[in-house]
């Protein structure tokens, strides 16, 4: 299966951060990488970004609305994303979940309008680390998983993203085995709930990747990928974990 590095910029970047995406076109123009790569910049820079990309950085979103419009003032729907150049929206980060109070309802009813709008949706999930601590992680991320990731889901409309939210922007990652344990468990739940349609969904894992770790987690069993925040901003970095993607 063909990993997919997917970068989440989250609130950073103004114009002058597209000389990263710059950057980024011009080295996997010369050197075509192994993986699948996307980069996820705040909305106010998609367009500037896809623009820049010149197709060969493909660009997504952090978040979409469930509906495609509407009153709901502030809001962007995964049409309008689309509209602007992204092809894929992460979906219940668990920034949104925790700061913006998105349940797995919401998050599934975002996943669907990715759908909707035909862009795929990259569905996140994870424990915190008191969850951890109590041993009720895989209760947690299966409770998550049943909640979050619509029936409908396939290989090319959908990959999720296990990410531990205490290892997210704290330089805490969980151990080998504790990240293959859980991509074994994600990939039996998707398999319980999607049959078939779950073979090929990519299951991405997030949280304090960086040049230094990745090509350790990369060639962990059922990790098909990772989810970048921090280490994408910079474009040598994020390379840098690209490079570390074993070949397909
Ligand atoms: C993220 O934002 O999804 C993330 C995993 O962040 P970081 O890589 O900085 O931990």
């Amino acid at each position: 299966m063909r990993s997919l590095i997917a970068g989440n910029w989250k609130m950073h970047g103004l114009g002058v951060a597209l000389s990263e995406i710059e950057a980024l076109r011009d080295a996997l123009a010369k050197n075509t990488p192994h993986a699948d790569v996307l980069v996820c910049p705040p909305a106010s820079l998609i367009s500037r970004a896809a623009e820049a990309a010149r197709g060969t950085v493909p660009i997504g979103a952090q978040d979409c609305h469930a509906e495609a419009t509407g009153a709901f003032t502030g809001d962007i729907s995964a049409e309008m994303l689309k509209d602007a150049g992204a092809s894929a929206i992460i979906v219940g980060h668990s920034e949104r979940r925790q700061y913006h109070g998105e349940t797995d309802a919401i998050v599934a009813a975002k996943a669907r309008a990715t759908w909707r709008a035909g862009v795929m949706a990259i569905i996140c999930v994870g424990e915190t680390e008191s969850e951890r601590m109590d041993g009720e992680a895989l209760k947690v991320v299966s409770r998550q998983i049943d909640g979050s990731v619509p029936e409908g889901a396939t290989a090319s409309n959908t990959a999720v993203a296990y990410e531990p939210v205490w290892a997210i922007g704290t330089g805490k990652t969980p151990t080998s085995m504790e990240i293959v344990e859980m991509h074994a468990h994600i990939q039996k739940k998707l398999a319980d709930r999607l049959g078939q349609a779950a073979g090929g969904v990519r299951i991405l894992y997030g949280g304090s990747v960086k040049p230094s770790n990745a090509a350790e987690i990369l060639k962990l069993e059922n990790v098909n990928g990772a989810l970048v925040g921090g280490a994408s901003l910079k474009a040598v970095d994020f390379l840098t974990i690209i490079e570390a993607a074993p070949a397909s």
